[in-house]
């Protein structure tokens, strides 16, 4: 049996509903599971008894954007896990960032207009549902609507960073999001560090270290695209540095549809008892911190 403790539902841009998600654990063998939505942690609460009564240990979790001028051009996502979903910081924090992105979205429809491009509001809105709105969702509506031919399209010609329709979404600095990850009695795990885009071990290992002085628990060490060598270091890496070692395969469904769920591109395995080693980890703090609940 695996783990997969970094995966996305309907409540952001994942394509499958929390309920699905659910399904296609129990079909991949994957008996540990944390739904990691961008922002939002409603998927939890919502799946939680049918997650229950099909033997799948559910795990709480968030994923939040950090904002920070990396000089690699890189970016930092903290993923939080073992979080009380109904926390009110937590609660409040989330809120504040799901507007920002519905706010973002309606400016890029205008930027969209601006260069020839129409989509309707409204229905942007209910495609994403109660969720966060993300640029996949408006990525597929353009699919959808033949205006581009694949939502990698999509991102290379408009969406992505350089493209005309872009406009930056509200991120968090680092030490906020951690402390709101930690008040909602969780643990701050850094995603993918691959995605920070360090050239050598040596400055990604530093800037680990710099995020670990404000608050940083632990690392995806088993995540798709990295290579066995760059998996063993962060291994070792994680374990000098008294780090937590967890990781996920960052499932999306059809929005990134070469990444299984429990296989990432079909070379991961997350080991099962990584989760029993975060459980651990995260009782003991909560003796300290006196959230009063089990994971
Ligand atoms: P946002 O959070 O709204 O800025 O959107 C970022 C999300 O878009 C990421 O989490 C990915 O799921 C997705 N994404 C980013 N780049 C691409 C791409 N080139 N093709 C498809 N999806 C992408
Ligand atoms: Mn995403
Ligand atoms: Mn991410
Ligand atoms: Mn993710």
């Amino acid at each position: 049996m695996l783990a997969d403790l970094h995966t996305h539902s309907t409540f952001s841009d994942g394509s499958l509903s929390p309920n699905e998600l659910i399904d296609l654990a129990s079909d991949h063998w994957v008996s540990a599971l944390a739904i990691t939505d961008h922002d939002e942690a409603g998927a939890f609460l919502a799946v939680k008894e049918y997650a229950d009564k099909k033997g799948i240990e559910l795990i709480a979790g968030v994923e939040l954007s950090i904002e920070c001028p990396l000089s690699t051009g890189g970016h930092v996502h903290l993923v939080g896990l073992f979080i009380d979903a109904q926390n009110e910081a937590l609660r409040i924090a989330l809120y504040d960032l799901k507007t920002a992105r519905h706010d973002r979205a309606l400016k890029m429809i205008e930027k969209l207009t601006a260069v020839g491009l129409r989509l309707d509001a409204d229905e942007l809105c209910s495609a994403a549902g109660n969720g966060c709105i993300g640029r996949p969702h408006i990525a597929l509506m353009l699919k959808q609507k033949g205006l581009v031919s694949s939502l990698g399209e999509a991102f290379k010609k408009y969406l992505g960073r350089d493209g005309p329709a872009y406009v930056p979404k509200k991120k968090l600095p680092f030490l906020q999001a951690a402390e709101i990850i930690h008040q909602a009695g969780g643990i701050a795990i850094l995603a993918h560090p691959i995605s920070l885009r360090f050239p050598t071990y040596e400055s990604l290992g530093k800037e680990i270290l710099r995020l670990k002085s404000l608050g940083l628990d632990g690392l995806e060490v088993y995540c798709p695209g990295s290579d066995g060598y760059f998996r063993d270091w962060l291994l070792q890496f994680a374990n000098e540095q008294q780090l937590l070692v967890s990781g996920g395969s960052d499932f999306h469904g059809k929005a990134k549809p070469d990444i299984q769920l429990g296989r990432g591109y079909g070379d991961l395995f997350v080991p099962l008892e990584i989760v029993d080693g975060l459980k651990q980890s995260w009782r003991k703090r909560r003796e300290t911190w006196d959230v009063g609940r089990d994971p």
